[in-house]
């Protein structure tokens, strides 16, 4: 017999078209969420974390292959659009949420580009953004096309090149002060905007009552490989420390790493992972995993790909 795979979907933004005041936004739509599910049960065995990591230890023989869902970055459509549909078929799924960003009412940098992006328009946020980082006195870093079009294989190339500067060749601090700014010009309040955007601790805990597991996602949303030592260590320990303040007991905490392609974490962040007591943690490699894989480099698939 084959050995059983495990494939572990990614998803990050679903939500009902219809109630999205952001039709830029590229997530998925409710329904076509409702038909995928659909679609990968009649052909996958749905896996909990439990019967992922009995699989990957080698002691659980699944007659079919294994499909996990995942959910990165904790957003409210995670708890209003998703918890429901994969609660009422008795599906697990797992979410990974930014402590900061709740705890915190901070929006992290990357969904401020977001939704920048989505209400400006790709080409005029790109533009006032380098207008504004050249009023400033940035240097403008040097496109990397190869890493671009690796690191977000699913964007045209401008808007890889723009993430790629934006999220890894940018200074992280000058940066976030430059979308600070436009992100209060565009949309105000901030600690207002995070709490519509991101799941509150009281849905969280709801929807490990229904079933799901939640885990970590750093708790700012840096690439953890871009940060020294200690401030990796410190952002770790304090999303550890929010989870486990603000959630209810699991049997196991699963992680999922920022950005999440190879070079994005380091062996000592992976060290630091398993001393905090997390029992797994996902790429966002592409790849299939089997019995033995290494479970702090678990490998997924886009949804775009998983039908
Ligand atoms: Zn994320």
């Amino acid at each position: 017999m084959d050995q059983p795979t495990l494939t572990v979907v990614m998803y990050h933004y679903v939500r009902d078209a219809s109630r999205n005041p952001f039709p830029g936004l590229k997530s998925m739509d409710l329904d076509a969420f409702n038909r995928q599910v659909s679609e990968l049960r009649s052909r996958y065995e749905m896996a909990t974390l439990e019967s992922a990591l009995a699989l990957l230890e080698g002691k659980y023989q699944a007659r079919r292959p294994l499909c996990l869902l995942t959910f990165d970055d904790g957003v409210k459509d995670h708890y209003q659009d998703v918890t429901p549909v994969l609660a009422e078929r008795g599906i697990q799924g797992l979410f990974f949420l930014v402590t900061g960003c709740i705890e915190e009412g901070a929006v992290a940098a990357v969904h401020k580009n977001h939704f920048l992006s989505a209400s400006l328009g790709f080409d005029e946020w790109r533009r006032r953004f380098f207008d504004r980082a050249q009023a400033s006195g940035l240097a403008m870093p040097t496109v990397d096309w190869a890493a671009a079009s690796r690191t977000y294989a699913w964007d045209t190339p401008e808007v890889a090149a723009f993430k790629y500067a934006f999220n890894f060749q940018m200074p992280p601090a000058a940066r976030d002060q430059l979308v600070d700014e436009l992100f209060a010009e565009e949309f105000g309040d901030e600690v207002a905007f995070a709490r519509q955007l991101y799941v509150s601790w009281e849905e969280a805990r709801q929807m490990q009552i229904d079933g799901m597991i939640l885990g970590g996602h750093t708790h700012r949303h840096h690439p953890l490989a871009s940060l020294t030592g200690p401030q990796m260590k410190s952002d770790l320990d304090e999303c550890r420390r929010i989870l486990d303040l603000r959630l209810r007991p699991q049997f196991q905490t699963p992680f999922s790493y920022p950005y999440g392609k190879r070079d994005s974490f380091t062996a000592e962040a992976v060290h630091r992972l398993h001393e905090l007591g997390f029992c797994c943690a996902f790429s966002t490699e592409v790849g299939r995993n089997q019995a033995g894989a290494d479970c702090f480099a678990l490998q997924r698939v886009d949804c775009k790909q998983a039908a």
